[in-house]
């Protein structure tokens, strides 16, 4: 079965009422370019507005708790998600793995909850630079692979972002070769880990630094299905190139 592409922007914690405009707009450049797959993943609050907004269109959360529901101060549910209407939820992002000290097993558990409650996962990986510095960087990521994947899970439901750390809002990339002998390294580690047929079907996304100019050839590149965005993907001017990117590919 062929990859669809898949172009995914997480907003992070920024947007107001104000921004939803913009979510208008991509999702309705994400109609003309219909080969290609697109979600928005805003901040919690602007889940259920941004839905209204842009009925039908892929919305998801940024993060999960493990738990159903329970006395967690803060923390959002991934039936709560699903309850309001979201589709997806991207797990393991390295601003909680380092930010809030989520650990591999913590990652897993968020990805099989997000899963059962009907959820699609965006699950995170990626080296620091001093571990991509001393050459070390496809050991660390395949065991944050080997870590963090869920016992058994439907592959059309579950994408892997490989996204080095240093590379997120810095305005660096790895070259194009490191880019794909990573993502070549992951799918032999899905293959290993879920059986050939399963990793054959799953998309791996690229992320860190994707922009307009830098799209085409980041898409382009061996056993990359999509890119996960930040800072490019909060205005349509910036984010919609990206997806006619990867509907020119
Ligand atoms: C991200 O936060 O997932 C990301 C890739 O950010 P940016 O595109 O801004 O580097």
């Amino acid at each position: 079965m062929a990859r669809r592409k898949y172009v995914v922007g997480n907003w992070k914690m920024n947007g107001l009422a104000a921004a939803l405009g913009e979510a208008e707009a991509i999702f309705a450049a994400a109609r003309e370019h219909g080969t290609v797959d697109v979600a928005l993943c805003p901040p919690f609050t602007l889940i259920g507005p941004m839905i209204a907004a842009a009925p039908g269109a892929a919305v998801g959360g940024q993060d999960c708790h493990s738990a159903a529901s329970g006395a967690f101060t803060g923390s959002v549910a991934a039936p709560m998600l699903r309850d309001i209407g979201a589709v997806l939820v991207i797990v393991g992002h390295s601003e909680r793995r380092d930010g809030c000290g989520e650990s591999d097993a913590d990652v897993k558990a968020k990805a099989e909850a997000a899963l059962s409650a009907g959820l699609s996962v965006i699950l995170c990986v990626g080296e620091p630079r001093d571990v991509r510095e001393s050459g070390r960087a496809i050991d660390h990521v395949l065991a944050q692979v080997a870590g963090s994947l869920p016992a058994t899970f439907d592959p059309s439901r579950l994408a892997i972002a490989y996204e080095p750390i240093w590379a997120i809002g810095t305005g660096l990339v790895p070259t194009i070769a490191d880019v794909a002998a990573m993502h070549g390294a992951i799918r032999a580690k899905l293959a290993e880990q879920a059986g050939a047929a399963a990793a054959q079907d799953m998309r791996i996304l690229y992320g860190g630094s994707v922009n307009a100019e830098n799209a085409a050839e980041l898409l382009d590149a061996g056993d990359v299905d999509g890119a996960l965005v930040g800072g490019a993907s909060l205005t349509a001017a910036k984010f919609v190139p990206i997806i006619a990117a990867g509907a020119s590919l």
